[in-house]
């Protein structure tokens, strides 16, 4: 028998056959091809990339009473629907829930919905949040029919995970950047045909020769589809992410693999892919969904701001022999040197709502 054959050869027959494809549906094969895509088939956490939830139980914890503290704020509500999107190894939700008992009629209101598209971090999100007495369920994609009770959404570095388009911009006009097949390998070429002025929001159309506009369609409808159901029943939604506000001309995509950058072509379902997230613009497609926003604030101010040094001491008070690990692991989520400034939190709330804690 055959090996099978690897995905970056599968994906040059496909485009041999049918004709380039965008660096969206590139990065969707290479990340959710289920033989090989990175993450159908990968417990990537810790190898090539560390998350705040990974790096200190703190994280999540906050989190979870960020979400308790919105939620007494809008009347309690007897029945919450708590949703994570890609939720990796299940710590964020696990130390959500502990730090929730402080708050049960808030736990005990709460149904939880993980949605995760990889199989292989379901069943280890299933195994971390065993026993944790509410009750969970899985979905691999966000479901419609989510607007018909209160609604939290949280979300760690998911977005940045979605799959984006990218514009280059020529001499004359814009041109969409594709994946095309070259010499048996995967290489990038402008398609021909440049791209209608109008798919161009109007804040990038002077960027200098050589710009790039990069858009992840997909997040866009996300927020937009979260939006309206908050805005609808109530609830929230926050979102940390490593990304910017929107203006700069410059391309983010980039691979990672043991914690080192790779091409973004080479080996497809080997490597990370990952665009910075565009802020400005999920903002934006959440208040046209209807919902008030908040910030995007930066982690390190937004983490102070919930009080994580002070829960910081208290975890050093009570295993005095942590100390130095529990200073370190808050100094990386807060230093602005760290994460504390280039990952931001950005919050959805229903229109009219009060400006949530932490911004
Ligand atoms: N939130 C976790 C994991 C971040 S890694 C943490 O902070 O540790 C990104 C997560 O999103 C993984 O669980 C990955 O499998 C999931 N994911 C990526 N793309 C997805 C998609 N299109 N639909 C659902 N889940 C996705």
């Amino acid at each position: 028998m055959n090996a099978p054959r690897a995905l970056g050869e599968r994906i040059a027959a496909l485009i041999a056959a049918q004709g380039p494809i965008s660096v969206a549906q590139y990065m969707t094969l290479a990340l959710h091809d289920a033989q090989s895509g990175y993450y159908a088939t990968r417990q990537p956490l810790g190898r090539d990339f560390t998350t705040a939830p990974e790096i200190s139980q703190m994280f999540g914890e906050m989190l979870g009473l960020w979400c308790a503290q919105v939620w007494h704020d809008q009347g309690r509500p007897k029945s919450v629907r708590l949703v994570e999107l890609g939720p990796g190894r299940g710590t964020l939700m696990a130390d959500a829930l502990r730090a929730a008992k402080a708050v049960p009629d808030f736990r005990a209101a709460l149904e939880v919905v993980l949605v995760e598209a990889s199989p292989a971090l379901t069943a280890i999100q299933q195994k971390t949040l065993a026993g944790c007495g509410v009750p969970l369920s899985w979905q691999t994609h966000f479901p419609d029919g989510f607007a018909d009770r209160p609604l939290f959404v949280l979300a760690n570095e998911f977005f940045d995970a979605l799959p984006v388009r990218q514009y280059v911009k020529t001499a004359k006009a814009w041109h969409e950047r594709m994946v095309v097949a070259e010499d048996g390998g995967l290489a990038f070429a402008l398609a021909p045909l440049p791209t209608p002025p109008a798919a161009i929001p109007a804040d990038r159309a002077g960027a200098p020769e050589g710009g790039v506009y990069e858009v992840s369609a997909a997040s866009l409808a996300l927020a937009g589809e979260i939006a309206r159901a908050v805005a609808a029943k109530g609830g929230a939604a926050l979102f940390v992410d490593y990304g910017h506000d929107g203006t700069g001309f410059g391309e983010t995509l980039q691979a990672m693999r043991d914690g080192r950058p790779a091409g973004v072509l080479d080996d497809p379902g080997a490597n990370d892919l990952s665009a910075h997230v565009d802020f400005a613009a999920l903002a934006d497609a959440a208040r046209r969904g209807g919902a008030m926003v908040s910030g995007p604030r930066p982690q390190g101010a937004f983490l102070a701001a919930l009080g994580l040094s002070a829960r910081a001491e208290r975890l050093i008070a009570a295993n005095p022999g942590e100390a130095g690990a529990v200073r370190a692991a808050a100094q990386r989520l807060l230093d602005p040197a760290a994460m504390g400034d280039l990952f931001k939190a950005l919050a959805l709330l229903p229109p009219g709502a009060h400006t949530p804690p932490g911004f």
